[in-house]
């Protein structure tokens, strides 16, 4: 009876607090591992084009990396769900020395950050009569969601977004080899009805034979028709390995040496041509942001969105 009374008020008064204190404890942990300090929001970046370091405020960055990497006629919430990604991408960043350009967070090159225009570069790739409120509308986008970022597991989230799936997007360890747990294939079947959702690319066979001969010197050089053996593809539907005149390749390495939009292909041959019919656009990991905009089209918000390509996230503010 005794251990009956002590067990109830264990559970009744003692494991809340317990539990309520984990809770602010983790909330604290968070806080502790995000070098971003609340008072002083700034980050360097690199100008690649004139190689010079620059510093400003976080929210100012955001505004010119979301009118550099996402269409500004896209819906407010996946405009809002960008800025959410982008934000948790740098934040994911700081206080990491990346060898590439060291004395600076994040750099503009989007290849390997993130594009970023100033407002007058912005301004400049937009209809005259719309600059002005494709701009607002984006520094809306950003200051909406101000300081909001995605955790998972303790982790802040590496965000990783392009332009549009094939349908689904692909798990990450099927593209970089690195297994995330919100990095994972989910369904993004509206890609499906963008007006480029299909692309082709044709080469010679002499032509491929020479841009995968530098891939793999045992495929021979030379205007022989190639042979395609298996295909074998990933979750998302990317090709994960082809072989060709019986070696393997990648997908992900036919898509770069190739210039493919995206490693989700057919390649159909006959005697002077290798053709690939390529669906959607980008390497396929996290949010497709065309994806995103038909979500946000379709009335979700941008906090659904971001849940939808993100698995298992939460959204804390700093
Ligand atoms: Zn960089």
């Amino acid at each position: 009876m005794k251990k009956l009374l002590l067990f109830m008020t264990l559970a009744i008064f003692i494991l809340p607090v317990l539990m309520g204190l984990s809770s602010r404890m983790r909330e604290e942990d968070l806080k502790a591992a995000n070098p971003l300090d609340a008072k002083n929001c700034k980050i360097t970046y690199l100008e690649c084009e004139s190689n010079n370091i620059k510093e400003c405020e976080l929210e100012e960055y955001l505004v010119g990396v979301l009118a550099a990497e996402m269409p500004a006629e896209y819906e407010m919430e996946a405009l809002k769900a960008q800025a959410v990604a982008a934000r948790s991408y740098i934040v994911s960043r700081l206080g990491e020395e990346n060898p590439q350009h060291p004395g600076a967070v994040v750099c503009d090159n989007a290849n390997h950050c993130k594009a970023h225009f100033d407002e007058d570069e912005a301004k400049s790739h937009w209809k005259k009569e719309k600059a002005k409120g494709y701009w607002e509308k984006i520094k809306n986008a950003v200051d909406e969601t101000k300081g909001e970022y995605m955790v998972c597991e303790e982790q802040v989230v590496e965000a990783f977004f392009f332009a549009r799936s094939s349908g689904r997007t692909e798990n990450s360890e099927d593209v970089w080899g690195e297994k995330r747990p919100y990095l994972k294939s989910v369904e993004s079947a509206e890609d499906k009805t963008h007006p480029e959702f299909e692309s082709s690319a044709q080469f010679s066979h002499r032509n491929a034979r020479r841009i995968l001969s530098a891939l793999n010197p045992k495929i021979k050089t030379g205007d022989k028709p190639l042979e395609i053996g298996n295909i074998t593809r990933t979750t998302g539907g990317s090709v994960a390995t082809v072989e060709i005149d019986g070696e393997v390749f990648r997908g992900t390495d036919m898509r770069r040496v190739f210039g493919l939009k995206s490693a989700n292909f057919l390649i159909n041959t006959n005697s002077k041509t290798l053709a690939f019919t390529v669906f959607g656009y980008g390497h396929g990991v996290g949010m497709s942001q065309f994806g995103a905009n038909c979500m946000a089209g379709n009335g979700e918000k941008y906090t659904e969105i971001l849940s939808h390509y993100y698995t298992n996230i939460q959204i804390i503010r700093l």
